[in-house]
């Protein structure tokens, strides 16, 4: 069995995951214990990632409403939904420029279904003491706490 070198890991994946165990919380008092992945930006990072999210979501929405110059009945529709994107966009920027560490899933058994997955971030992939992760299995959301030591 060859393993790769540490130097050939950085290169194809500059951001590395870091770990950390979390707590995951059912409805019955018995906790499940998991691990979550989960990546640190400098502020630097923080915010060129914030305007690489916001920048996706406006040129998307207003990808869309490209239509309305062929379907004019739509426009009455479209032009409002511009302007409530825009504003949308400034606080999706400002909270996404403030997070420092986001997770992309988390692994364990699910206190719901107790089948063993891969949970995805429920609505915020904002890392904090406390996280809400969707179960692919079963649909349920769960609460999970984050311990300080990896
Ligand atoms: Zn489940």
């Amino acid at each position: 069995m060859e393993h790769l070198s540490e130097n050939s890991k950085i290169k194809t994946d500059p951001k590395k995951f870091e770990t950390k165990k979390i707590k995951l919380n059912g409805n019955d008092p018995d906790q499940e214990t998991g691990e979550i992945f989960f990546t640190s930006w400098t502020e630097q990072e923080a915010k060129k990632r914030a305007l690489k999210k916001t920048i996706r979501i406006i040129g998307s929405i207003y990808g869309v409403s490209l239509i309305g110059l062929f379907v004019h009945i739509l426009l009455p529709i479209l032009i409002p939904t511009n302007i409530i994107a825009t504003l949308v966009a400034i606080p999706l920027y400002l909270k996404w420029s403030n997070e420092r560490a986001t997770f992309s899933h988390a692994t364990g058994y699910c206190p719901q279904c107790k089948k063993e997955t891969q949970f995805r971030p429920y609505v915020s992939a904002q890392l904090l003491d406390s996280v809400t992760l969707q179960c692919p299995d079963c649909g349920q959301t769960i609460k999970a706490d984050v311990h300080s030591l990896t």
